[in-house]
């Protein structure tokens, strides 16, 4: 069982009991849940005393550098887990979707939704986004720890998308304002897929489960902004220092002006009690319409 005990004692807040009379802290132990016999069909109940007594094992965590093929993520050893350090997490949400209406612009309502989370999910794929998954209104995507530019060029080229194509088009099918905002983040995560590997024959009733700040922090980053802003930590902030994330390009709507600007606007969020992190820094441009394949280009080079 992997678990030392005390006879009948608690251990943490979780109720435990022995098989018979052993000695304490003898390596054998049942730990139950709490709900009563009486309280709960025995076959729900059962389920549910499973999953306590997977809690109570001792869990494995391998280290690794990279985020694995979604095919290597454990489904197996219910107690094996990954570590993965500094993951990056860049969060797309759709603004504004509660304005959508499924009855009265079905149709529209449905295109709005597969137009953002598709392009998303899709563009995050030619961006080689190691995991992309898609959450609630919005998608998001987790990189390497050594892909800050490559996240920041994924996410630059979907607030264009948004800004230039999925904001207006909305617009003009259904005359209801949308958005989109997107947040960044990274830290370290632990992952294994939850679920089942089978049921009823069918293997798609699990998924990866990321444990750790990056993917919560980035979604509340996400929520923090207005339509087009996008939103990153200080911890990611401190590792895009390169002057091509940095400063424009020195154009003003396209049009060279001669003058590199500062693109990125410090905030203090210590005081929104949701964040880890005191500082958070916004940026409000998109790719220039002159410059920005060029300078897409140049960040997924460094
Ligand atoms: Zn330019």
């Amino acid at each position: 069982m992997g678990l030392l005990v005390h006879d009948n004692a608690v251990l943490g807040h979780l109720a435990v009991a022995t098989i018979g009379s052993r000695a304490p802290y003898e390596e054998i132990g049942i730990v139950m849940t709490r709900i009563a016999a009486k309280q709960l069909p025995q076959k729900y109940r059962d389920v549910i005393e499973e999953q306590v007594a997977i809690f109570a094992r001792h869990r494995t965590i391998e280290k690794i550098n990279k985020i694995p093929d979604t095919a290597d993520i454990p489904i197996e050893d219910p107690s094996k887990w990954l570590r993965i350090p500094d993951v990056i997490c860049v969060y797309v949400d759709m603004l504004g979707s509660t304005r959508l209406s499924a009855v009265t612009h079905d149709r529209e309502t449905a295109g709005a939704y597969q137009l953002f989370t598709g392009c998303a999910v899709k563009l995050f794929a030619e961006f080689e986004a190691p995991y992309i998954d898609v959450r609630g209104d919005g998608a998001f995507a987790l990189f390497d720890s050594d892909q800050q530019y490559r996240s920041l060029a994924t996410a630059v080229s979907f607030k264009t998308f948004a800004h230039l194509d999925f904001v207006p088009l909305i617009r003009e099918a259904t005359g209801i304002d949308v958005g989109s905002h997107i947040g960044i983040d990274c830290s370290t995560v632990l992952v294994r897929k939850l679920g089942f590997k089978r049921y009823r024959g069918r293997s798609d009733r699990q998924n990866e489960v990321w444990a750790g700040k990056p993917v919560s922090m980035a979604a509340k980053l996400a929520s923090k902004t207005a339509d087009g802003e996008l939103l990153v930590s200080d911890r990611f902030f401190e590792r895009i220092t390169h002057d091509l994330a940095q400063l424009s390009c020195g154009c003003s709507g396209g049009i060279p002006i001669g003058k590199k600007v500062k693109l990125w606007e410090e905030l203090d969020v210590s005081n929104e009690g949701i964040f880890d992190f005191g500082k958070a820094f916004k940026l409000r441009s998109y790719w220039c319409e002159t410059h920005g394949a060029e300078y897409c280009s140049a960040l997924l080079a460094l």
